[in-house]
This record gives C-alpha cells, structure tokens and sequence, in this order.
C-alpha cells in the first residue's frame, strides 16, 4: 500500500468514513486507518437512529426495507413529565438502524468512490515535521507503519487519541474528556412478557418515548416485542441504575424480561476551541460535536464535515499548505453558525439543576420549555423558537407559576442563570473571530463565560 496520501484519516466511525467519502468523490487521495478489523467495523454499538432527512441532506442513499440494516421509520416521539403525564408530541421523522451494518454499507459506499481502509491498525504516535504534523505511526499485526499525507483527521470518537498526542506547537487543545463531562448510558434491550398487552413503543405516537426528567427512553428494537429501554445520568452507571428504579417505581412497566444490556458513555464536553491546528482536523466525538439534547453527533458531525471540505478542498487545489492559519473559515463558519448553537445548549444543562418534578410537571402541563414544539424547534434548528411573542408568554408562564406555587422561585433564578450564561457564550461563539491574530483574545474571554457553567450533576429526586 502507498504510504502518502493527499488526506489520512484516524477512525472509521460514521464521521471518519463521511469525511472521507467526500474528498474521494472530489478526487483526492484518502486513507482512513481504523484499530478494528473490516469484519469487526461498526460493532461498538447494535443499534441506533438518525433523522430520516440526512439522508437526502447527505446524500447517503437511506437503508432499504426489509434489510439486516434496517429497523423502522417513524413519525412521531412522545415526551412524557414526571410520573408520564402531560404528553407532548414531536412530529419529526427518524430511522432507526444496525449500527454495525450501516457503517460497513458505508464503508463500501466510500470505497466505491476511491477512500483506501487500513484495518486492524491502532495510531501510535504523530510525526511531526517544522512545526506541521505529516503524518502518523500506526500498529497493524505488530508492526509498526507509516503513513503521511497533507492533513491528518482525527475522527476516532471520545478517545481522541491523536488530538491527545498532539505537540503544543499544533495548535489545539488536547484535552481529555473527563468523567465528570460524561453521560453514563445503560441500554437494556427488553422483551415484554405479554406483548399482546399495551406497553410502551407500540402506539403510532409512542413507537419512541422519552421520560425526560428521569433521562429514560423507549426506542424500537429489531427483536420481535422488545424495545431498546434506556437510561443515563452523570456521575457514573450506579446512578442511571438508580434512576432506573426511581423511574420505574414512578412509570410502572408491565412485565418484561431483560434480553441483553449494554453500558457507554456520551460526552457533554464543550468543542476545543480550534478545530484545526498545523496539518490537523478533529471531528466528530473527537471534536465534542454531539447534541446536548440527544447525545448524539452523528448529524452535527456531517454537518462540520460539509464545512471542512469546503475548505481542505479549496487549499489542496491551489495548493497551498493545509496550516492552522490557512483552514481558519473552518473555525469560523463552524463556531459562529452551528457551534455556536450546540455551546448555548450545552450551557443551558446545570440549569435543570434545582428543577423539582413539580418544577418539571408545571413546564410540562403549560407547554412551555418542555413542550413538542419546543422539542421540534431543538431537533430542527438545535434552538428553542423564542420570538418576543413566545417569550411575553413565558415570562407571563413563568410568573404565573410561582404566584400559584406551582413553579419554585429557586428553579427559575437557577435556569435563568443559564440561559443568561448560555446567551452570552452563544454571542461570543457568533463573535468568532475571522482573524486567527484575535484567538488568543477570544480564548480568554470564552475560557471565563465556560467558567461559569457548573458540571452536570445528578439530581433526581426519590
Ligand atoms: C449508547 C449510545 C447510543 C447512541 N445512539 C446514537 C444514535 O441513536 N444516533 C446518533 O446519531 N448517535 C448516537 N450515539 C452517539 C454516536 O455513537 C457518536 O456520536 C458517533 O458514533 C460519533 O462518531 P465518530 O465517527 O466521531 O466516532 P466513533 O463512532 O466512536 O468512531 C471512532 C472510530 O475510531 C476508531 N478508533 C478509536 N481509537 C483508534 C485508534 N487508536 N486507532 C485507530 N482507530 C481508532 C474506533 O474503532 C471507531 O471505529 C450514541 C452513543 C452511545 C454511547
């Protein structure tokens, strides 16, 4: 195999194989280097969903009925409050799939338009050469190779492992996504012992549910009458288990029986603050592209990559150099349009801190907050829709609230606080400076407004 190619990528998860797909069909050289083997590619989760407009957005053809692939579209997702009560109702369509299978049809879809793999092969360390990065040393059936090309890609999810070893002089952050900026997920798949009963995931509105103030969810399974039940909370796994069984001690289930149950993490870890450095893009869950709502980053993260390849393919065409400075419109049209967005959202979390479920139930039963309108706004737009009519009502909601002691004072000063912070860090986000001179000056001031925003915590009340 040659070892120098126009683009290396590191991970071939859903974000790599995309990004790459897109140089090849514009004719570049891609190498994407991936520690699983090709048999293996896609198997860190079973299943999955993705709204079903990306595929027209992304042009990835969607999975075909009746497939291995595929498991289902549907419409609606309802959102229940404390106790599943005061449903709200989200109408966007979404296709739930196998993870493993779609990831290996994309695969072939990449390589279809000329995107070389190197399987079974763990990144060991960067070279690095006159303060650019070149290329990377990878192991591949215990030895060492290597493999050099004009821009390094980190796409290897929460590990970020070559942002992590990158050299100061690249210029991006290397942080690592700590414990407590993670989201404890347990998946259980269920089968439910009386199918014929009503359970939840059956009705037309219910085939996904959410009972957002525990962090618990139904989603469709492909198994005949089960049903992924999931649930994740901050500070570990032994708090999503408690939620659980706050959860079900609230929501009872009928009887069900535990088919499998897998355990992972989600990051809720702000971007770095350049995407790019000398030679270097991260993106994806490397990057903490993923939707606070949601956890997900699968969208976001084509999104980033439409951007990047904009801007790669305009310097690899005039040949010039693929430095910091010269890939700066990638931070720029990134952070000051959807980066901006999903910083806001971010920032909004602690504000739930001091919710009460009667907190939560009042913003629930009045529509507001935490209304399918709300939720649609969030899943389109990835903000809430705040015209100044909508926010009188609110305002009005909220006043209303507390006068009937139907909302508590402590909650709302608390998620004012945040939406103030998460407002601020949104307009320093759209700020972003289009000269790389003003970074530094940028940096200091968004390092003090992230200063303000405490880690996730849990807060279930029994
Ligand atoms: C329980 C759970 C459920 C989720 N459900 C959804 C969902 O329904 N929809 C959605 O959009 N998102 C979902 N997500 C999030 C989604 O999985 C991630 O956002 C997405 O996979 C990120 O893609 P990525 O390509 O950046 O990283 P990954 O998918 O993590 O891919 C990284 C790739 O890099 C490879 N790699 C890692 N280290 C190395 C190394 N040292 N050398 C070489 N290769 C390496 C890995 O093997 C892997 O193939 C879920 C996450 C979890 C935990």
């Amino acid at each position: 195999m040659n070892n120098q190619h126009d683009i290396i990528i590191v991970g071939a998860g859903p974000v790599g194989i995309y990004f790459g797909m897109l140089l090849a069909k514009k004719n570049h050289s891609v190498l994407i280097v991936e520690r699983e083997s090709k048999k293996n590619l896609g198997s860190k989760m079973d299943q999955f969903h993705l709204e079903s407009m990306v595929f027209d957005k992304y042009r990835i053809p969607p999975p075909v009925e009746g497939t291995d692939e595929f498991i289902t579209n549907f419409e609606w997702t309802s959102y229940y409050g404390p106790y599943g009560k005061h449903q709200q109702l989200m109408n966007y369509p979404v296709t739930a799939m196998r993870f493993q299978f779609f990831i290996q049809r994309l695969a072939k879809l990449a390589e279809a338009e000329g995107v070389e793999f190197q399987f079974s092969s763990s990144f060991s360390e960067v070279i690095i050469k006159d303060s650019m990065l070149t290329g990377v040393r990878v192991q591949n059936n215990g030895e060492i190779k290597e493999f050099y090309g004009k821009l390094i890609v980190d796409s290897t999810g929460t590990s970020a492992i070559v942002r992590h070893s990158l050299p100061d002089e690249i210029g991006v952050e290397k942080f690592k996504i700590e414990d407590d900026e993670k989201m404890y997920v347990i998946q259980r798949v269920i089968q439910w012992n009386n199918p014929e009963e009503p359970h939840p995931g059956t009705d037309k509105y219910e085939e996904s549910i959410s009972w957002l103030y525990y962090k618990t969810w139904v989603a469709p399974h492909f198994a005949p009458n089960a049903n992924i039940f999931g649930g994740g909370q901050p500070g570990g796994y032994e708090n999503a288990e408690k939620a659980v069984e706050i959860f079900l001690k609230d929501v009872p289930f009928p009887p069900y029986t535990i088919l499998e149950e897998h355990r992972a993490t989600t990051a809720y870890r702000r971007s770095p603050f350049s995407l790019v450095g000398n030679g270097f893009l991260c993106i994806g869950d490397s990057a903490c592209m993923s939707k606070s709502f949601s956890g997900e980053a699968i969208e976001s993260s084509w999104s980033a990559s439409l951007i990047a390849v904009d801007v790669i393919q305009r310097l690899l065409k005039e040949n010039l150099p693929i430095t910091m400075k010269n890939m700066w419109d990638v931070n720029v049209i990134y952070f000051r349009d959807q980066g901006a967005k999903l910083a806001a959202l971010l920032a909004q979390i602690p504000g739930a801190a001091n919710t009460t479920k009667k907190d939560v139930t009042y913003l629930f039963k009045k529509n507001f907050i935490f209304s399918g309108r709300d939720f649609t706004s969030m899943w389109q737009n990835l903000e809430m829709d705040m015209s100044f009519g909508r926010m009188i009502k609110i305002v009005g909601l909220f006043l209303w609230g507390i006068i009937s002691r139907q909302f508590s004072r402590k909650a709302l000063s608390t998620m004012l606080k945040y939406m103030k912070i998460s407002g601020a860090i949104r307009k320093h986000y759209e700020n972003f400076p289009e000269n790389i001179d003003e970074f530094n000056e940028w940096v200091i001031k968004a390092e003090e407004l992230w200063n303000h925003v405490e880690k996730m915590k849990y807060t279930l009340e029994k």
